[in-house]
């Protein structure tokens, strides 16, 4: 028998994304299909959204969904079923899904997702003539307060139907005053300390945990860590009262996209067992770096320039990195102050590090190929994904022992070395002692030619493709379903 799961969210690749949360949604329904999971998205109608529909019809209408008129239409997103919610009022702008031109908030984030989420609970909930689900699906604070719905006040015509909670990133919860509690049609006794009230005001996320049958985060270290007040938050409280509910799975990366054996973008295609001509990659990425030319190790950093990627670590770093023979390559973007440290760095050592200032999807792929290292010193990592195409391309991630990153990758220890098991170099605690040290084993390991080898080998041949995390997803899903009454 064939289960079928709403899964909502205020992003999916391929039609809208701004981060991590977005590739997860839109993998998961491919994931799960062949542990007998049908999984239908239901997404926000931003622009790219709506134009992405071909002749979107109208499967339901509201009046007033918190206010605005609304309709429900559908269409297919990498041919699984997809529901949109089409109003205009809320979604229909230029900017991003949560920001506008200029990189503000949307100042009705709350009444936009609130509406979004109202609107996927009537739908979860059987309000949709011909659409019924075994089960909601919902993801981070903007998708959370479909719960509360559901269990505040669910549509009328509705049935009981039991529902996940995934955090893909604590830090992001959604929190408001109590002068809007009103405004989000709820009855008085929702705003409770087992409802939608936070600290006196209103947490989005904290609502949506509190009435989800099961809780969800992307790495079992991370699921534990949001125990803790310096990983949850502000609901470590209470995440430790539901810790029996609460799994932790990692994400699969997408192996279509991602495959050093057939990716378009690099200069020299390998595999497992044709490694050395990963060296053409690597002479390409000197040249596109203007890198100095050279057999030391070279280092590449992708990501987001901000205090959670530990990036200001990095750059204390950099003269340490570069004085034991290494170079550096960095692509990425975000604090400005940051930004402009990595511009000084590369004057100060030219041919040693180089930067690019953007988001370039292509140029992170041939880093993976050309690169040797990628360093990865996050504070918290729910999951991450870099470090896992680190692993499929042989770029050896280096990384913080924290979150997803704990999870994915096998430090090089003695034992691990000897049984050939290691995969890459994890660090404790992201201060500038640890990460030079990581950096130091880092280059003595890369000279240690057929140790190094061996580590790339073991890092490609890991398997982290969505198989096993749909299945896991697939069997949560089922066995919420059999306890349902
Ligand atoms: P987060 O979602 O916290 O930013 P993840 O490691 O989970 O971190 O995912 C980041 C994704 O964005 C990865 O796919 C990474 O390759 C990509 N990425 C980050 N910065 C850049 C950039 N400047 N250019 C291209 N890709 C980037």
């Amino acid at each position: 028998m064939t289960i079928k799961i709403l899964s909502i969210a205020s992003e999916a690749v391929p039609l809208i994304k701004t981060g991590g949360l977005a590739d997860v949604a839109g993998a998961l329904p491919a994931a799960v299909a062949p542990h007998g999971v049908e999984m239908t998205t239901i997404l926000p109608g931003y622009p790219a959204v709506m134009k992405a529909l071909s002749r979107p019809r109208a499967l339901h209408t509201w009046d007033s969904l918190l206010g605005e008129k609304a309709r429900l239409v559908s269409g297919k997103i990498d041919g699984h079923p997809l529901l949109v919610v089409d109003a205009p009022a809320f979604f229909q702008r230029d900017g991003g899904p949560y920001v506008d031109g200029a990189g503000r908030d949307w100042a009705d984030n709350w009444r936009r997702f609130a509406a979004f989420s109202r609107a996927a609970a009537d739908v979860a909930g059987g309000a949709v003539k011909g659409r019924k689900f075994d089960l909601a699906h919902a993801h981070d604070w903007q998708a959370a307060m479909a719960l509360a719905y559901l269990r505040f006040a669910p549509p009328e015509a509705g049935s009981r139907i039991p529902s996940v909670m995934t955090i893909h990133n604590m830090a992001f919860q959604g929190h408001y005053g109590a002068d809007l509690f009103p405004a989000l049609a709820l009855p008085p006794q929702a705003f409770a300390m087992d409802g939608v009230e936070y600290h006196g005001g209103v947490g989005f996320l904290k609502a949506g945990l509190e009435a989800a049958s099961a809780i969800t985060t992307v790495s079992p270290t991370y699921a534990r860590e949001i125990r803790t007040p310096e990983f949850g938050m502000g609901l470590e409280g209470l995440i430790l009262s539901r810790h029996g509910q609460v799994h932790g799975i990692v994400n699969g990366i997408d192996t279509t996209q991602w495959n050093p054996e057939a990716d378009p973008a690099l200069k020299a295609k390998f595999g497992v067992k044709s490694l050395a001509k990963r060296d053409a990659n690597k002479r390409a990425l000197e040249a596109e770096f203007a890198l100095e030319p050279g057999d030391g190790p070279i280092f590449v950093v992708i990501s987001r320039l901000t205090w959670q990627k530990g990036i200001d670590v990095l750059l204390e770093c950099i003269d340490h990195l570069v004085g034991i023979g290494g170079r550096l390559a960095l692509l990425g973007s975000g604090d400005r102050a940051m930004e402009n440290a990595f511009h000084a760095a590369a004057m100060r050592h030219p041919g040693k590090v180089a930067v690019r200032i953007g988001y370039d999807e292509a140029l992170s792929h041939r880093m993976q190929a050309g690169g040797d290292a990628i360093l990865v010193p996050s504070r918290f990592e729910p999951c991450g994904l870099t470090q896992l195409y680190g692993l499929a391309y042989g770029c050896v991630p280096v990384v913080a022992r924290t979150g997803g990153l704990a999870d994915t990758v096998i430090d090089a220890n003695l034992a691990a070395v000897m049984g050939g098991v290691a995969t890459g170099v994890q660090f404790d605690g992201v201060h500038y002692a640890a990460l030079a040290d990581a950096i130091t084993r880092t280059v003595t390991l890369y000279w240690q030619r057929d140790t190094w080898r061996a580590i790339q080998r073991a890092a490609m041949k890991t398997d982290f493709s969505w198989n096993r995390s749909g299945k896991a997803y697939a069997d949560l899903y089922a066995s919420l379903i059999a306890e349902t009454p």
